[in-house]
């Protein structure tokens, strides 16, 4: 964490952020103004098809470059933003700004790429969530099938019923649903075989421990399958070694994210990467 956001973030997380009322509403003030006075980015994290060795798309990661303290996390704002109501502004900014990007890459010659975007809470509770997401595709005349949303299990535990029609009208739309961080949150398998998805993202505290830790490995095997058996597509998050990328290769595990393939980056970045053709190149890829 220190490393990817400088010495601003380790310095803010060293004070114990809860007690630190001063600073909370420093940040809560700064981040009022932070829209309008453009201190927002996109960062995107390459997603590969590892079985095919392809890249197939981005998870849209926003920054924060805030004026006095650099680079903040999301992982510090974004509940600060769900409390106030930031959110609401700022996700929308994010939605806008992914699927923009996303429609310049393809006019740039790459046309099959996905975007995918986290949802908070506060937008998904949104009760005109869906007309704000058409009104966006319309804008950035992005097709729907090229945006993929992603919730946590914690989102979709709210009202059972009305998470399944809000999901199902996504659907319609030709937007794609991931779960993710799957894994650590408290939903039945009852219930999400429910849910309209088309993807689990299986959290990184799994992938972590897949090569040291047989429980950790049991789990993962087992969610692959499972999805697969769904027909459900699956995602590993925090891939950092070639040994976790082996294990999953093995595993018959279809699509990958993490620091081994590439860190996020800025819009600028992952297009040389485009260009570049986007290969893994891994030692330990298996020809399929
Ligand atoms: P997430 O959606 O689960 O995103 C994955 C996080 O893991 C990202 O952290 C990413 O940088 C990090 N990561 C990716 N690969 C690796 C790896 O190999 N190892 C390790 N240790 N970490 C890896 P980031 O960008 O700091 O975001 C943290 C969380 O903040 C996200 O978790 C997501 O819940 C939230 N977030 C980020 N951007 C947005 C946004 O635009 N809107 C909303 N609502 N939430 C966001
Ligand atoms: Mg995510
Ligand atoms: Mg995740
Ligand atoms: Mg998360």
């Amino acid at each position: 964490m220190e490393k990817e956001y400088g010495e601003g973030v380790y310095r803010l997380q060293q004070g114990d952020f809860g007690a630190n009322a001063r600073l909370r509403l420093e940040l809560e003030h700064d981040l009022r103004k932070a829209l309008e006075r453009e201190e927002f980015e996109l960062y995107y994290q390459p997603q590969y098809d590892i079985q095919r060795n392809e890249l197939m798309g981005a998870e849209a990661l926003i920054r924060w470059h805030h004026p006095k303290h650099g680079m903040v996390s999301p992982a510090q704002f974004i509940p600060l933003a769900e409390e106030t109501g930031l959110i609401v502004p700022i996700g929308e900014w994010v939605l806008r700004t992914a699927c923009r990007q996303n429609k310049q890459w393809q006019r740039a010659g790459f046309l099959h790429l996905s975007i995918s975007v986290n949802l908070s809470l506060r937008q998904f509770q949104k009760h005109n969530l869906i007309g704000d997401i058409k009104r966006i595709l319309k804008e950035t005349e992005l097709e729907s099938k090229f945006l993929e949303l992603e919730i946590t299990e914690s989102m979709a535990m709210d009202n059972v019923e009305r998470v399944i029609r809000k999901l199902n009208e996504l659907k319609d739309l030709g937007i794609r649903i991931s779960m993710d961080d799957f894994g650590t949150g408290y939903s039945s398998l009852q219930y999400l075989r429910r849910l309209p998805l088309h993807k689990l993202k299986i959290d990184q505290s799994f992938i972590r421990d897949i090569n040291h830790d047989a429980d950790s490995a049991a789990i993962v095997s087992t969610i692959i399958a499972m999805a697969n058996h769904l027909r459900l597509e699956v995602v590993a998050e925090g891939v950092e070694t070639a040994q976790d990328l082996q294990f999953l290769l093995l595993q018959d595990c279809r699509h990958a994210q993490g620091y081994h393939f590439s860190k996020p980056l800025p819009a600028m970045e992952f297009e040389r990467l485009l260009n570049e053709g986007g290969e893994l190149l891994s030692p330990f890829y298996v020809q399929p």
